[in-house]
């Protein structure tokens, strides 16, 4: 740079010269800063750059011959104008500032240049630190995080550098004057140090500490006659209770180099404990050899609990300490993208419930229910190998993710062990020995499918082996999932024939607002069977899917359920809608909005008289396209997404644009007293869900502790035993 020095460049030189860095050797800290940058950057020139008069000089350089260029050149010059952000230059050539410089257009042959500011205390620009390739690219947010962070580290080390060059001021060639040097950089050291929030002290080669500033003694809790008795040792051995921690605290005190101790849990007598993150800088004497330590700490503390606090809140579920919804899901993620690229032979997924689960809970008390999901948890942490992964959905249902299996007959023994170790938990209660058992839900693949479909899938086999007698693993696609009725091809001709015969039911359960009025029904299916009694659609809907007579049966819902509205608005009760279900397949059905039209027009309804409620499931799995449900909600019927919360969940689904609400899975409103995580997730769906303006439903509402909370964190209506059970209209 031609131009003559600014009073600002030279107060800026006079900083970096009072440094007595420029020409010195390498130094191992700095390296390690640059070698880190490139690895981070992947780039194959990293530099720690100081701006002098006329050159930018290297302390550390790797992947470059030169140990300094002109500052002409130096793409660092342009970084240090704007000391406090970074210059980013994508590619050079492109770049009018830089195309015909030489360190382009010649060796080192520049393309991508990223430097970032190294500052003294003051904030002027000293320097970078810079990576460079020869190819034109970018870097992605983390590589930034992390070059910041160790342009940061660099300027520590600098500012380190400082206060040691400033206590070494002139000469010590008699020991007269390195006695007064001492007392005198003492006395500096103490000027120097006095305000600083860390903790500082230094400590002679032999332990004695000879300089201590007022935080260290707040720290320590002792007065500066008690520290300058004891010995750095004897310190150490007092406040710092893990032995690894001290031992390696005490090599660091005999080293000629820095030593950085990260996270060191300190107890001093009196101060409440604490981490603290501890530097160690070795002080060199005239000879060039280590005579004391600088020590300085800084308490970490709500750093590192924040950070533990915000890990395990995100990721564990709180009462069994296995991951969570969201970090299981993860971990399936991440195992289904190991079998995508062939590093795992297959993935196995457990949906595990627990077998009256309720029951227990309601005999023997939470604390009972709690102890057993915690066993739960630990029988089958202790039956996994350590690549599956434990997981709680909510509730009573674990989810077991299984990497490297390579069969599904591996799978199921896998699976039986599991239901082993469950079968083996004992529990005492002051009136009763507990004992726990558990369906098993299994699906095996050794091919990429999504990870919702997976689970929902185990959930489903999981459902088949409570329906066939629970305390079982049933196996997905092991054979037709049709679970026990399938036996008897009888029942299979009873249900077909149940139409005809008059045998359907529809069941009607008040959904109602926040004050308790009733201003909906859902239409819940059942089947009055000459034999078996009233069955609930769980114990025949999937044979209704999987032979296709669920098409005739969910006709005749919608028109029982239409004509069951019209009379109820014209009762004027203040019922405004009657909730039907529809299967995934009904929804997929091209025809639905035709047979819709014709239902609403046979019992003169506009249409917001019907409520479809569909599941996520439905989203996912037919191809139904967002017009094909403007097409339902053209009709004129409303739309609420059903049994939300559950495996697929996502919350995209709520963007849905023709939604008019959103139910809440049950699982999670039973989760509102005991887990923390089920709270915290419902009270964010919640509030996304009145943002986009819908009605939340909250299902299974059975205490007034659930509904109090609901009602308090904003849901606008609920529906459960609580409210009412499903009956027939005439009940
Ligand atoms: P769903 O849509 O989640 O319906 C709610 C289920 O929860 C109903 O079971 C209801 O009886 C039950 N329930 C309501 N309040 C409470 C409560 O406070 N505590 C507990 N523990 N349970 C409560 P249901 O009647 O056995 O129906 C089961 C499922 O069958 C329904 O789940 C729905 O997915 C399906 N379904 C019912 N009717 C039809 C239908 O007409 N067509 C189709 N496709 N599916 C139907
Ligand atoms: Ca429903
Ligand atoms: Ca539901």
């Amino acid at each position: 740079m031609a131009t003559a020095p600014t009073a600002s460049e030279a107060e800026r030189l006079r900083s970096l010269h009072g440094l007595r860095v420029l020409d010195t050797e390498p130094e191992e800290p700095y390296d390690g800063v640059t070698r880190a940058a490139s690895m981070v950057a992947r780039t194959p020139i990293a530099l720690v750059s100081l701006i002098d008069a006329e050159r930018q000089w290297f302390k550390s350089r790797i992947g470059l011959d030169v140990s300094e260029t002109a500052r002409e050149a130096a793409f660092c010059a342009h970084t240090i104008v704007r000391p406090n952000e970074p210059l980013i230059v994508t590619d050079a050539l492109a770049d009018p500032r830089f195309a015909d410089n030489p360190l382009v257009v010649g060796p080192p042959h520049i393309r991508f240049y990223a430097g970032f500011p190294i500052r003294d205390r003051e904030g002027r620009g000293l320097g970078t630190l810079c990576v460079i390739d020869r190819e034109p690219r970018t870097l992605d947010d983390r590589q930034l995080d992390v070059l910041r962070g160790l342009a940061t580290t660099t300027e520590r080390l600098l500012d380190m550098r400082r206060l040691v060059v400033e206590l070494d001021v002139g000469g010590r060639e008699t020991s007269d004057r390195l006695v007064s040097e001492i007392a005198q950089s003492e006395r500096q050291l103490a000027a120097l140090l006095e305000p600083s929030p860390d903790p500082m002290v230094r400590v002679e080669l032999d332990g004695r500490i000879v300089a201590v500033n007022p935080a260290a003694r707040r720290a320590m809790g002792m007065s500066p006659e008690a520290m300058r008795t004891l010995r750095m040792e004897d310190l150490i051995r007092a406040a710092v209770p893990s032995e690894a921690a001290r031992e390696r605290f005490l090599e660091a005190l005999r080293s000629d180099e820095p030593v950085e101790l990260e996270q060191v849990w300190v107890e001093p007598r009196v101060n409440p404990a604490g981490w603290y993150r501890i530097r160690i800088i070795p002080v060199a004497g005239p000879d060039g050899t280590t005579t004391s330590h600088f020590l300085v700490g800084t308490d970490v503390t709500a750093a590192v609990q924040a950070a533990e606090h915000l890990a395990s809140l995100a990721l564990t579920d709180p009462l069994t300490g296995v991951a969570n919804r969201v970090a299981i899901f993860d971990r399936l993620t991440h195992v289904l993208s190991r079998l995508e690229r062939g590093r795992t032979s297959g993935v196995a997924v457990a949906v595990i419930d627990l077998d009256h689960f309720k029951v227990l809970n309601d005999t023997y008390g939470h604390r009972v229910g709690d102890d057993a999901l915690v066993a739960v948890a630990e029988a089958l942490l202790a039956t996994t190998r350590s690549q599956d992964s434990v997981g709680r959905l909510g509730g009573d249902e674990f989810v077991i993710v299984l990497d490297d299996v390579e069969s599904r007959e591996a799978a199921q023994d896998a699976a039986a062990r599991l239901e082993r170790a469950l079968n083996d938990i004992r529990l005492t209660s002051p009136t009763a020995l507990v004992a726990v058992s558990a369906s098993i839900g299994l699906k095996w693949t050794d091919h990429i499918v999504p990870a919702e479909d997976l689970v929902s899938q185990a959930d489903n086999a999981m459902y088949q082996a409570k329906r066939a007698g629970r305390g079982r693993v049933w196996v997905a696609d092991a054979r037709a999932d049709t679970g026990p009725f399938d036996s008897s091809s009888t029942l299979l001709r009873d249900l077909a024939a149940a139409i005809d015969r008059e045998q359907f039911r529809l069941h009607y359960q008040p959904i109602v607002t926040t004050d308790g009025r009733v201003t909906a029904y859902e239409a819940l299916l059942r089947w009055q069977h000459p034999v078996h009694g009233l069955l609930p659609p769980t114990s025949f809907l999937d044979v209704l899917l999987s032979s296709g007579i669920i098409s005739p049966v969910g006709r005749w819902v919608l028109d029982a359920a239409a004509r069951q509205a019209a009379r109820w608005i014209e009762d004027g009760v203040g019922v405004q809608s009657v909730h039907v279900n529809l299967s995934p397949m009904e929804i997929g059905n091209p025809t639905l909005p035709g047979d819709l039209t014709d239902v609403l027009g046979r019992h003169g309804l506009a249409g917001p008289e019907l409520t479809i409620e569909l599941t996520e499931q439905a989203l996912l799995t037919s191809d139904i396209s967002t017009s094909a449900l403007d097409e339902l909600a053209s009709v004129g019927v409303r739309l609420a997404l059903d049994d939300f919360g559950t495996g697929a969940s996502s919350l995209t689904h709520l963007r849905i644009q023709p939604l008019h609400a959103v139910k809440l899975d049950r699982s999670f409103v039973s989760g509102i007293e005991a887990s923390a995580t089920d709270r915290s997730i419902l009270a964010g769906v919640i509030g996304i869900a009145r943002e986009l303006d819908l009605d939340v439903i909250a299902e299974g509402v059975e205490e007034p502790v659930q509904h109090e909370w609901l009602v308090a964190h904003g849901c606008t209506h609920l529906q459960g035993w609580l409210h009412g059970r499903p009956a027939a209209v005439d009940a």
